[in-house]
């Protein structure tokens, strides 16, 4: 188990008499309150590896110890999925032994978006030989496999680990994969590049068991683009690129964002961070969650609890004076986006004279041989650097500019586009009831459904917009803030009948005018209504919209 107090902790812990019933370590609650607690004492996640590869790989998935296999699996990035042909209706009234299947769902960490394309023919050739071809791109910039057996586990990693990918800690209880602007240190209007910093903070603390045990999943940002183009809003921790009026360019230090059950957006802690100390103001932050974190309920467990009671300069503060040992400097806020699209879809000039191109897959959905046509055409058109999204899009960077033409028509041909109508260019879609544990309706299908019916039905409709789809109340796919924010549910349709649909949240939005969508009390739709509702609320839009309102 991590130790409860850092090694670069350099003053006494101050008492903490109010949170005692909060399980934090720092207050004394050493012991486990609960079970995910008692579990990750009893074992650190990271240590399942070693199991996977001597004993479950060998001995198939019925040896596998349940603690392991519902909880420190998920630390190697791996999930049991669905059953097929379990509908929604008896999602959380089955035992989980009933609910599950035998196959996994296997999430690849690809930090800060960027693959090189022997990488991305690694996932493509591990997609067709091991995971059916399958190979999604999910909104925090990984790759996701599905239908992995435990036999095939240790094969996979070879494999990814050959060309520098892994699943260390993609799930669990720890620092989950790295967000990062996918175009850093090639973009014009870039204000510092991050990938230094972001692979540092990799390099050192992904595996290292003093940050394996965390209060909760713990996310992180860095992006030095003026796009805001990482949802820094809402991660754990973000550093977002700003200029210092004396020292340059730097990062400004965010803390506390997250959604699912009451989302909250990160707030500032109005301190500068040069490029340099982004790792070790990291890891004090992170140092202060596991320490001072609430463990007792899963529910107020995320980062953002503690904020929300510390406030910003306490927090602040304990940083400085127990973690850092020196205070950090004052710095500006950054600049909000001159763009209401942050996703880098089109084609846009690099700040070396190249470009590179966006392009937009259908709610995330790729496969094997996909991915390795785009790697293809990446090397054949650019040189060999791809990125993924936060948008479930990607980008082939380093094209010459006598080569765009040639690229654009290559991946519209392959259905990846380009020049995507906003509906294609603005939904996403969580993994859903096709595979997931916790869905009660389908989501990736539906979305792709509907982009293709709202191209129908409303050609000209040429507004930003983003429709976020997620088959479950929590919040994958950032229903919170979307322009429409689609929670799945169970709705009675107009029979009576107990069928698919939605919640809807209307009004979210990141970037310019940061704000959760808003639940209409009564506001549900089923999923057959879907389209004719999303039509009635674009056409109202148009008709009544003020002047410059999004
Ligand atoms: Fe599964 Fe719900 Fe997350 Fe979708 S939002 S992937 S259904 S847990």
């Amino acid at each position: 188990m991590a130790a409860a107090s850092s090694s670069h902790s350099v003053a006494p812990r101050r008492k903490v008499s109010r949170h005692r019933g909060e399980g934090q370590w720092a207050a004394g609650h050493l012991t486990p309150l609960n079970g995910n607690e008692q579990l990750k004492k009893d074992d650190d996640g990271l240590n399942v590896r070693t199991r996977i590869e001597t004993i479950y790989s060998k001995r198939g998935f019925h040896s596998i110890d349940p603690n392991d296999l519902r909880g420190r699996f998920r630390w190697w990035g791996l999930y049991t999925q669905r059953r097929p042909g379990i509908d929604g209706g008896r999602t959380g009234l089955l035992e989980p032994e009933e609910l599950e299947d035998e196959y996994f769902m296997m999430r690849v960490r690809v930090t800060g978006g960027r693959l090189t394309t022997e990488q991305l023919r690694v996932i493509g050739e591990v997609s067709q030989t091991y995971a059916r071809g399958s190979a999604d791109i999910t909104d925090r910039q990984n790759i996701q496999f599905h239908w992995v057996r435990i036999e095939d586990v240790p094969a996979i990693w070879e494999r990814l680990e050959s060309v520098g990918l892994s699943t260390t800690e993609a799930c669990g209880d720890c620092p989950r994969g790295m967000l990062g602007s996918p175009v850093a240190g090639v973009a014009e209007d870039e204000i510092i590049d991050g990938t230094a910093a972001l692979e540092e903070i990799a390099r050192r603390y992904i595996g290292d068991p003093r940050f394996s045990n965390l209060p909760r999943k713990y996310k992180t940002a860095v992006s030095g683009s003026p796009l805001l183009d990482v949802a820094h809003e809402i991660n754990d921790i973000s550093f977002v690129g700003v200029v210092h009026p004396e020292h340059g360019p730097g990062f400004d230090l965010w803390v506390g964002g997250g959604l699912s059950t009451n989302p909250r957006f990160g707030v500032r802690l109005g301190a500068w961070v040069p490029e340099a100390d982004v790792p070790e103001v990291w890891e004090a932050v992170t140092s202060v969650f596991r320490d001072y974190g609430y463990r007792r309920l899963r529910n107020r467990a995320r980062l953002k609890f503690l904020v929300a009671d510390w406030g910003a300069e306490k927090f602040r503060q304990v940083v400085e004076d127990e973690y850092l040992g020196r205070k950090l400097t004052d710095g500006p806020a950054p600049e909000m986006p001159a763009r209401v699209w942050r996703d880098h879809i089109g084609v846009h000039r690099q700040k070396d004279g190249r470009f590179y191109v966006g392009f937009a897959p259908r709610v995330g959905r790729m496969d094997g041989s996909l991915l390795t046509k785009v790697a293809e055409l990446a090397e054949e058109h650019g040189s060999g650097r791809v990125s993924t999204t936060v948008e479930q899009k990607m980008i082939i960077l380093d094209v010459p500019g006598d080569r765009v033409d040639s690229l654009v028509d290559a991946l519209e041909a392959l259905d990846l586009r380009v020049k995507p109508s906003p509906f294609r260019r603005g939904t996403m879609a969580c993994t859903g009831i096709e595979f997931c544990k916790l869905a009660i309706v389908e989501t990736k299908e539906r979305g792709s459904e509907l982009i293709d019916e709202l191209e129908r039905r409303l050609p000209t409709f040429d507004e930003p917009l983003t429709i976020n789809i997620n088959g479950c109340p929590n919040a994958c796919a950032r229903i919170q803030t979307a322009d429409i924010g689609l929670k799945g549910q169970l709705v009675t349709d107009d029979q009576g009948n107990q069928v698919g649909g939605y919640q809807v949240h209307l009004g979210g939005a990141l970037g310019l005018e940061p704000s959760f969508g808003r639940k209409v009390r009564g506001l549900k739709v089923t999923s057959a209504e879907l389209p004719d509702y999303i039509e009635r609320v674009l056409k109202r839009f148009q008709a009544e919209r003020q002047d410059g309102e999004h």
